[in-house]
């Protein structure tokens, strides 16, 4: 079944917190061109980094030479389309702070990275460098750091998933299993805020994951998406313009 890149998406449960953290680093985050969209959520702001600004993104756990090269080259993708530059370090101190020694693939979303603890990594990138799908997975929690969500949650989407077949799945899976609370919070419950920024549902965005015919209603399912899509490249332009 093609679930394999699979990821927890997170967001700081304090939403006091995570909106005043995203308006210090960059005020525009507080945006009142919402595009039309019905308000879900009192606020509406991004988590977006300050334009132009370079970010630290540090390796905490010393990855070999070749694998951190890998997930250089994989992050990098982005870089054409935003107006920030990356500057990969060594060690513990860095705005997106990598770990690489566990099976988990997650990020924090965009600005809630400031607000983890320092000592902890605010990115978790499980996957193996000769898995087929690192450099997808890779690209994609990064696009997570950058401020980007979870295009299969867009309030568009609408895909027909068989849920009680999806928790079965997630629940009773060896590795990572998820919670139905998890599952809910990663693949059902639309995107409630960056009001703002997010363009017209895109099944091509690398921000999509997969979905097997076999969790869905009807004949509905998307392939995993390995480009950074058209679209993805509009709204990395928009989010972030040179
Ligand atoms: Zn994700």
């Amino acid at each position: 079944m093609n679930t394999l890149q699979d990821c927890l998406l997170i967001q700081w449960p304090d939403e006091i917190a995570a909106y005043n953290a995203a308006i210090k680093e960059n005020p525009n985050n507080q945006s009142s061109n919402s595009g039309g969209r019905r308000k879900r959520s009192l606020v509406n702001y991004s988590k977006l980094w300050a334009n132009g600004r370079t970010l630290k993104i540090a390796f905490i756990d010393a990855p070999e030479a070749e694998h951190k090269q890998k997930i250089i080259d994989a992050a990098s993708r982005w870089l054409p389309y935003i107006n920030l530059t990356f500057d990969f370090v060594d060690g513990e101190q860095g705005d997106i702070r990598i770990a690489t020694k566990n099976n988990v693939n997650s990020s924090i979303l965009g600005t809630d990275a400031l607000l983890i603890h320092p000592d902890w990594p605010t990115m978790s990138l499980g996957v193996k460098p000769d898995h087929e799908d690192f450099e997808v997975i890779v690209t994609h929690e990064f696009g997570h750091a950058l401020g980007a969500m979870h295009e299969h949650q867009h309030p568009e989407a609408n895909i027909p998933w068989d849920k009680p077949k999806v928790y079965e799945f997630y629940r009773n899976r060896e590795m990572n299993p998820l919670t139905p609370e998890q599952v809910d919070r990663n693949l059902f419950i639309p995107f409630d805020t960056l009001a703002a920024i997010y363009t017209e549902y895109d099944r091509k965005s690398i921000m999509h994951h997969p979905v097997a015919n076999a969790l869905t209603l009807g004949n509905w399912e998307n392939p995993t998406n390995r480009e950074i899509s058209k679209k993805d490249k509009k709204l990395m332009r928009l989010l972030y313009p040179k």
